[in-house]
């Protein structure tokens, strides 16, 4: 369960406060795909950034798996990151000098694990993507679904309970963006994870549970 409580954010700069979310209240129960929408700049990335502990709110509360975001230390943090979040973005972020098996086990450095444990679930994390024949290529040798397919491995390779994903079909063709979503409603079916996606696409909102729309920091829906 996610649960934000009367969360505003505002950034400040010299000589202007943004109000980029404003006593925001959203409940995202274990096993739910949520969809968020909503126009540029109404903090749609400000609230993954929050649920997704990169950034803090200004008021209000952050409630994670049964506690306060705010009890927790630094090193927690890190380890709740690591462990129980999978963040996917719109433009992909592999590393491109490292081969798809080399990214999708990046997750799992910061674990305490031997090479072929980490080899292994890799090889799980590209099998569940339909990606075990690329398994050595390097990420210029990809389509940008395949590359979008190789990120999810990497956010699914700790077997996260929440992914977090921007804009997952922002740069990807229907066709490919369709493939992606047929992944993600797998993974929320066939393993419970719960997703938290941002898109601007009405018919990607339309495969998920529920649909929330922001407007100008605000919850309209
Ligand atoms: P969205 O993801 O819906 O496009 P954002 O969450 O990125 O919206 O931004 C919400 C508002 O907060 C916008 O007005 C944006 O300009 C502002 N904002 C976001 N990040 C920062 C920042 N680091 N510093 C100052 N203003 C920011
Ligand atoms: P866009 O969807 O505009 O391409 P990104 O997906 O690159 O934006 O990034 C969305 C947010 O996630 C940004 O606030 C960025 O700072 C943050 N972010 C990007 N890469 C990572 C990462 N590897 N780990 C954690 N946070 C990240």
């Amino acid at each position: 369960m996610i649960e934000l409580t009367n969360v505003s954010k505002s950034y400040r700069t010299d000589t202007i406060e943004t109000l980029a979310l404003q006593r925001l209240n959203l409940s995202v129960p274990d096993g739910e795909f949520l969809s968020i929408m909503g126009p540029s700049g109404c903090g749609k990335s400000t609230l993954l950034n929050i649920m997704g502990l990169i950034d803090e709110p200004s008021e209000g509360s952050v409630v994670l798996a049964g506690q306060p975001v705010t009890s927790y230390n630094g090193s927690k943090v890190a380890r709740f990151r690591n462990e129980q979040l999978g963040f996917i973005f719109q433009s992909f972020h592999l590393i491109n000098d490292l081969s798809v098996v080399d990214n999708v086990e990046l997750p799992l450095l910061y674990r305490k694990m031997g090479g072929k444990e980490r080899r292994r679930l890799a090889l799980d994390a590209l099998e569940r993507v339909g990606l075990s024949n690329r398994a050595t290529h390097f990420p210029n040798q990809l389509s940008g679904g395949q590359k979008q397919r190789v990120a999810i491995a990497r956010a699914i390779v700790g077997r996260p309970n929440i992914i977090l994903a921007d804009e997952p079909t922002g740069n990807l063709d229907s066709h490919m963006g369709g493939e992606i979503m047929d992944i993600l409603t797998r993974l929320n079916t066939d393993l419970g994870t719960t997703i938290v996606m941002v898109t601007h696409d009405e018919r990607m909102a339309r495969m998920t549970h529920r649909l929330v729309r922001l407007s100008d920091g605000e919850r309209v829906s």
